[in-house]
């Protein structure tokens, strides 16, 4: 018989995974895994199912790049959107937390990150390609810079309020409500909707 011991075998290779998780580490894998381990099956295979499914289902829209089970995505679909603002952010939950804000009612443009010469993230690894082609094709009215607070994240914004001027469309960038070093995925309803009134042009 086979003991199932720490970082071995089945259990091991289901902490294995966890720890891909951003922010899992060891100890927080073995939670879960031995979590997991005590789960009635129907429940541990609904979780692995429940994966699956998010990953045939859920892709990047062809548009915006917000993650969404239709292509484009139900935001790009809606006529309603069409032709103004265009908000520009990092990643899908930034695009999320906005929605949550009730503040805006144009569409997104997911850069799929921000720049970071460091790591290794130059322009040419984020949609800004996409997102100059867009401006083209759709004439927005104007472009609201909505990266994070961080150093990344204002580096992207001016690298980003360059690149777009000379093409004749507004940029503006989103107010300081949300605070320095801080992410809009964390930021609550309200002062992420004072940030967005409260942009300014850059
Ligand atoms: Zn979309």
């Amino acid at each position: 018989m086979t003991i199932a011991r720490k970082g071995t075998g089945a259990f091991g290779r289901l902490v294995k995974e966890l720890k891909r998780i951003p922010g899992i580490g060891t100890k927080s894998a073995e939670r879960i895994a031995f979590h997991v381990v005590k789960l009635p099956d129907e429940l541990a295979f609904a979780l692995s199912d429940a994966i699956r499914h998010l990953k045939e289902r859920v892709r990047p829209c062809a548009v915006c790049g917000n993650l969404s089970e239709s292509n484009p995505c139900e935001i790009c679909a809606d006529e309603q959107r069409r032709g103004r603002a265009l908000c520009v952010v990092e990643e899908t939950n930034d695009l999320w937390a906005i929605e949550s804000s009730g503040a805006f009612a144009g569409r997104y443009h997911v850069l799929g990150g921000a720049l970071s010469p460091l790591d290794g993230v130059g322009p040419e690894r984020l949609r800004i390609g996409e997102l100059v082609q867009r401006i083209q094709e759709e004439a927005p009215e104007e472009i609201i810079v909505a990266t994070n607070p961080t150093a990344e994240g204002e580096a992207t914004a001016h690298y980003l309020a360059c690149l777009l001027r000379p093409l004749g469309v507004r940029v503006t960038r989103i107010a300081r409500g949300v605070p320095m070093g801080g992410d809009l995925e964390y930021a609550d309803p309200v002062t992420m909707a004072k940030a967005l009134q409260g942009r300014a042009d850059v």
